[in-house]
């Protein structure tokens, strides 16, 4: 059992949830999300002023439409809305960053709910016991299918083998407080991949273990293409390992060919020039197909360099639903 805080109790809780074409779960979920926040507030763990804030990335089903009518007719639900897509990292931030403003402490968790939301408690007692970041870490992959789960694995492998400093099987579902909050802000990267952001600010974190259940309602909104572009966000955001081994690949590449040119000598010496054809064929695929791999991988990061050093606004928000807005609200997450 952890010691408890006392300044650190009753404490007003913002739960961010970034939702993109949600139509099908955002009801249930409200209502689930709203249950829990009650339940919160009667146990008297957190304070009467807590709220949930959706954060609408772009949709183009009817969610914002939805989320309007939550608001209208709960005090406690306030909404974000983008203008256009801008990916699940950068809703979460949004969220947070808006919430820093208002919580003493965020929790992040998907609109289809497939992370267990009782854990919230237990996230909540560890940040009373002093932990200024509370990961969510999920107890097994058994509801994810084949490609996901190994898929995951191998992402995690790599992350690891590359130095990132990230928990496996660390979903987007975490508590941080205004601490860390007030820190991830000074994060001002483009390329976001906060799983391996929030490690490194470093305050003191502890971990809760939570289920995963299958999604209820609606399709999965992380399709193939943007799990990859997460992994190359995450790899090239914290690593620079990637270009190194393609230089260590080139001075390979590089001895072999000397060896390449004894042997060319040794064979010309001989007479055995006709010969060999099909060692060159060979030769120019595999140092083409390194080139070509190096190039990609030197691509990758200029141009992430790119997006980075035109320091665009990560996010806009294009309309807020808040009954106590503040100044500086629409904000762009750009630092100036
Ligand atoms: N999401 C988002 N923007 C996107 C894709 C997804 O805000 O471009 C949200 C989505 O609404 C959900 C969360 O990110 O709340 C996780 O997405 P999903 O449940 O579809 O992913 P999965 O669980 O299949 O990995
Ligand atoms: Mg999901």
């Amino acid at each position: 059992m952890t010691k408890v805080d006392n300044s650190r109790q009753k404490g007003i809780l913002y739960i961010v949830v970034p939702c993109y074409n949600e139509e099908e779960a955002l009801e249930t979920s409200a209502r689930r999300l709203l249950d829990k926040l009650h339940e919160l507030k009667e146990r008297a763990l957190i304070s009467g002023e807590s709220r949930i804030v959706f954060v609408d990335d772009g949709s183009r089903d009817t969610t914002w439409d939805l989320i309007k009518g939550l608001y209208e007719a709960h005090e406690e639900i306030k909404g974000l809305r983008f203008a256009h897509n801008r990916g699940h990292q950068n809703a979460i931030l949004a969220g947070m960053m808006y919430a820093r403003k208002y919580c003493d402490f965020a929790i992040t968790i998907d609109a289809d709910l497939q992370q267990d939301i009782n854990a919230m408690e237990n996230f909540i007692s560890e940040y009373a016991g002093g932990s200024e970041i509370v990961y969510g870490v999920r107890n097994s992959r058994n509801t994810d299918g084949f490609f996901k789960k190994s898929s995951a694995t191998l992402f995690y492998k790599i992350m690891t083998l590359m130095g990132c400093n990230i928990y496996e099987n660390s979903a987007d579902y975490r508590l941080m407080g205004t601490k860390a909050l007030e820190a991830l802000a000074e994060y001002d990267e483009v390329n976001l991949f906060l799983r391996g952001i929030i490690p490194d600010i470093g305050l003191r974190s502890s971990v809760v273990h939570f289920e995963v259940f299958p999604r209820m309602q609606g399709k999965s909104k992380y399709p193939l293409s943007k799990m990859i572009t997460l992994a190359a966000d995450g790899i090239t955001s914290f690593s620079i390992k990637p270009i190194r081994m393609v230089f260590m690949m080139g001075i390979m590449a590089l001895l072999v060919g000397l060896g390449m040119i004894i042997h060319i000598v040794y064979e010309h010496y001989f007479g055995y020039t006709v010969s060999g054809w099909s060692s060159i064929l060979m030769s120019i695929w595999v140092l083409g197909g390194a080139v070509l791999l190096s190039l990609g991988i030197i691509g990758e990061y200029v141009g992430r360099n790119y997006l980075e050093t035109k320091r665009r606004p990560r996010y806009y928000f294009w309309e807020i639903l808040s009954r106590d807005e503040r100044q500086n609200d629409h904000e762009t997450g750009k630092k100036v």
